[in-house]
């Protein structure tokens, strides 16, 4: 993959705000997106032709409305692009692919053996894309993969915990592109996450915080609509932040991680212990970075939704008693267990609408 020059970043940013409001559904105007993007209409022709040129969108019809020349309306070509998630867990592997507007062409399910070694996930994890390549049509862009950090998403690389772990330090982004000979993306599941719930709503989830409480506990970031990532790829690694002194030990080394606290909670059996850990951490995020969103999405936070959801709630008024103004909606993921598989594709896609950090092609 030839590496993108500054110009190329530009006309890609162009392309993917026009892409960005066209995916939200309705045809649309010269004039519509002109007005969402505050450029000229000029502008707008131009991007518009590229686009179009590419495959990704098309003339839609026309609409008159008054006197004067009818006016062109332009959609989005779901079917011209399809890209792959996988989400991997250290015992399931779940994917989907999506079309280039995000939607789900088709999915696949697998339990896999505890902590395959990385010869064989690897052969597993291309299987299963391989399968899901013959669903739909559409040019395939490439293969994201979403799973538990500390991932180098820069690197492609997984890093490990400090436990014995057979997968520590594996270059999982450079193995995958050479066995499909496709670009792959590798990226924390939080992170993937959220790139999924903020795929269909970039204009409400402008600074949104998600909570992702799957095996592990781990939060991503969306501040002022950029997903932040940080200087070693590892922001919002919330779960190793301590809620108790010399509290339960942790895979980091330290004691009393929220991680750690909320998995012995609810080994204990105790799903309101868990959810208050789960709002300590939400408040705390709302303290940190001012978000006006917490989405809460993860396998084990589904089980024990109604309980977190009030936990947390409760834990929010509480905190921000004396700031009646500040306002944080706590919303549940709507896309089930589906969340990272999905994103991690929508992550791929990312890189067809003009942002191309992240996903390297085979060497
Ligand atoms: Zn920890």
């Amino acid at each position: 993959m030839r590496p993108s020059s500054p110009l190329d970043r530009v006309a890609g940013a162009h392309d993917a705000a026009v892409l960005a409001v066209a995916r939200r559904g309705d045809p649309v105007s010269r004039a519509d997106l002109a007005a969402a993007l505050r450029v000229t209409p000029q502008a707008i022709s131009k991007i518009l032709a590229r686009l179009i040129g590419r495959g990704l969108m098309a003339e839609a019809g026309t609409i008159t409305a008054g006197p004067g020349k009818p006016t062109t309306l332009y959609r989005i070509e779901p079917s011209s692009r399809r890209a792959i998630g996988l989400h991997l867990t250290r015992t399931r592997l779940h994917g989907v692919v999506v079309d280039l507007t995000g939607e789900i062409l088709g999915r696949l399910a697998l339990e896999i053996g505890h902590l395959q070694p990385i010869p064989d996930l690897v052969a597993t994890l291309a299987t299963m894309a391989r399968e899901l390549m013959d669903i739909g049509d559409g040019e395939l862009l490439g293969v994201g993969v979403g799973m538990p950090g500390p991932v180098d998403r820069g690197e492609g690389v997984y890093r490990g915990t400090a436990d014995p772990d057979p997968w520590r330090g594996a270059p999982l982004r450079r193995l995958l592109a050479a066995e499909l000979e496709l670009p792959v993306l590798l990226d924390h599941d939080s992170r993937a996450a959220l790139v999924g719930e903020t795929w269909t709503q970039p204009h409400l989830l402008r600074d949104t915080a998600l909570l992702l409480v799957e095996d592990g506990l781990g939060a991503a970031l969306c501040l002022n609509g950029r997903i932040i990532h940080g200087a070693h790829s590892q922001a919002g690694e919330i779960g190793h932040t301590v809620v108790r002194i010399g509290g339960a030990p942790c895979s980091c080394g330290r004691r009393g991680c929220a991680q750690a606290e909320h998995r012995a909670a609810l080994d204990a059996g105790d799903a309101a212990a868990a959810a208050d850990v789960l709002a300590s951490v939400a408040l705390d995020l709302v303290r940190l970075v001012d978000v006006d969103r917490v989405i809460l999405g993860g396998r084990t936070v589904h089980e024990h939704h109604a309980v977190t959801m009030e936990a947390i709630r409760r834990d929010l008024s509480a905190g921000l008693l004396a700031e009646p103004w500040i306002h944080v909606e706590v919303l549940l993921s709507t896309r089930g267990a589906d969340l990272i598989a999905v994103g991690a594709a929508c992550e791929v896609l990312e890189h067809a609408y003009g942002v191309p950090q992240g996903l390297v092609g085979p060497e």
